[in-house]
């Protein structure tokens, strides 16, 4: 066939990350230790492609995309990066969609200023942007729409998004914009440089279409938006909506006849699927799981993108019902454990109160550290193993904020988990405020980075060897990985002192 609307991406996000989600976060980081092809190979090996160039599985926001497209009547698909070629004579728009594209979302930002090197990421869309035949495609008259949760990255790289010939970035949900763009790009009429999408302009549920062909890993969307209001996050912004069961199980279905055994539940927050504001109800969580969890199969994984810590606790002490999924629903023979984004953030109630307010409802803010540490025990008991993220630099954190939070790693350090400390990126309701960089670094911050650099290395050892990567088919990535944890390990304390000297003069 050929394609007017080609989409596609760099190969940091045109993977299946060997079908684990985590390692593709490896890419966030700088090529250290090991060369950069090694790297890619660990994080984003080449996807599987059919004789178009169209991979097996690809990017769920570009895979809702390409679906809205094709519904509105476009010959529209999805395009592996090394494939663009075999459609640069029908292609009229080209399209761009990434996470991350220049290294500024956390934690890439941190690495890069911790190091001073630039994140693979970052290097790889580079590396796209200049291939020939994107440049053959401009030179044509192709127009270049970008977009995802990353488009507002473009507003501080305004000379390649010059040099590139990028006509127009949409920042934001794209669903109720796109097509209309589209058609004005293959009409030739001109084009807005940005768009920006607000809450009012969010698509509803009859809008949002079903994806028309896998995603990366079995991501499905269950929920968009989430009701906390934390003032660093663009989410917050979003209005809350459920995506139906019959649309979750249609995309489930979707993968599977691909051969996509595995699904990762995508929201914000699974535990609030369908809950009492941000009580968690057992009902909705129990049939959602239950469905999809037939339709996978017991040889299926299942993993959810994000949860709340305050949601862990609120539904394992009034419902059990953490306990419950895990044992009567998820783990099997084969499932031993599910992986989890969970956000701590910080330690400090007082910085809590300040920019997160409603995160530890419906506990009172003054109970954040226990609410994390409970939720923390809760997960490790049921065999959930978070990834956790800390914020440093927080607008308003004081010294005493950032004690506390290694108060609380200290109180976690019996749970597995992996915890990932962040430099503060101006998001959300914070846009205006500062980036942290290495300059701003002070002598408590050091002090959480290595307790956090100890924990999740002790602990990264356990999660591979037991639970992530337990396969033989994994045994090379394994041995790389221990090298690379042993490395960062043993470079751990000379980085640091070498911090603790750069503060000092
Ligand atoms: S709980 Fe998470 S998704 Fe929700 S507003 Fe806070 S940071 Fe954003």
């Amino acid at each position: 066939m050929k394609y007017e609307v080609v989409l596609t991406t760099d190969r940091t996000m045109m993977s299946n990350h060997h079908r684990k989600e985590f390692l593709g976060f490896v890419a966030t980081g700088p090529p250290i230790a090991l060369p950069e092809w090694l790297w890619l190979y660990i994080t984003a090996p080449k996807p599987k492609v059919d004789k178009e160039g169209k991979p097996l599985e690809a990017p769920y926001g570009m895979r809702k995309v390409e679906a809205k497209l094709i519904e509105a009547g476009f010959k529209a698909a999805i395009i592996d990066p090394d494939h663009l070629e075999k459609h640069i004579d029908s292609m009229r728009v080209l399209m761009f969609g990434h996470h991350d594209y220049f290294a500024y979302g956390p934690p890439s930002s941190e690495w890069w200023s911790l190091t001073g090197l630039e994140p693979v990421n970052r290097r790889s869309f580079k590396r796209l942007m200049e291939k020939p035949v994107i440049r053959k495609a401009k030179e044509k008259g192709v127009k270049f729409i970008a977009g995802g949760p990353a488009a507002w990255q473009w507003l501080w790289e305004l000379e390649l998004w010059r040099k590139w010939g990028v006509d127009t970035i949409v920042d934001g949900e794209a669903e109720r914009v796109i097509v209309g763009l589209v058609e004005k790009a293959l009409n030739n009429e001109d084009l807005p440089e940005y768009v920006y999408v607000g809450p009012s302009d969010s698509p509803s549920i009859d809008e949002i279409p079903v994806i028309k062909a896998p995603s990366v890993n079995g991501l499905v969307e269950i929920m968009r938006g989430c009701p906390r209001g934390c003032k660093f996050c663009s989410v917050t912004l979003r209005p809350l909506r459920f995506i139906p069961l019959d649309k979750i199980l249609a995309e489930v279905e979707v993968n599977l006849r691909h051969g996509i055994k595995g699904v990762i539940l995508h929201s914000e927050d699974v535990l609030l699927y369908h809950a009492d504001g941000v009580k968690p109800r057992p009902e909705p969580l129990i049939k959602l799981h239950k469905a999809v969890l037939e339709k996978i199969g017991s040889e299926g994984d299942i993993g959810w993108a994000h949860a709340s810590l305050a949601a862990v606790k609120y539904a394992e002490e009034e419902h059990k019902l953490i306990s419950k999924l895990m044992n009567d629903y998820i783990l099997n023979e084969r499932r031993k454990f599910l992986g989890v984004e969970v956000g701590i953030e910080t330690g400090s109630v007082e910085l809590a109160k300040k920019i997160m307010i409603a995160k530890s409802a419906p506990y009172p803010p003054e109970m954040w550290p226990e609410v994390v540490e409970d939720a923390f025990r809760i997960m490790h008991e049921n065999n959930i193993i978070p990834a956790a993220t800390l914020i440093l630099g927080l607008p308003e954190e004081t010294p005493e904020d950032v004690v506390k939070t290694a108060e609380l790693l200290d109180r976690l350090k019996p749970y597995r988990s992996i915890i990932v400390p962040m430099f503060f990126v101006p998001m959300g309701a914070l846009k205006k405020g500062n980036w942290f960089l290495k300059d701003h670094i002070k002598r408590e911050h050091i002090e959480v980075l290595y307790k956090t650099l100890k924990h999740t290395t002790y602990w990264a050892g356990e999660i591979m060897n037991k639970y992530y990567l337990r396969s033989p088919v994994y045994a090379p990535l394994r041995y790389i990985l221990r090298y690379f944890i042993w490395y960062v390990n043993r470079r751990a304390d000379k980085f640091i002192k070498s911090l603790e000297y750069q503060i000092k003069s």
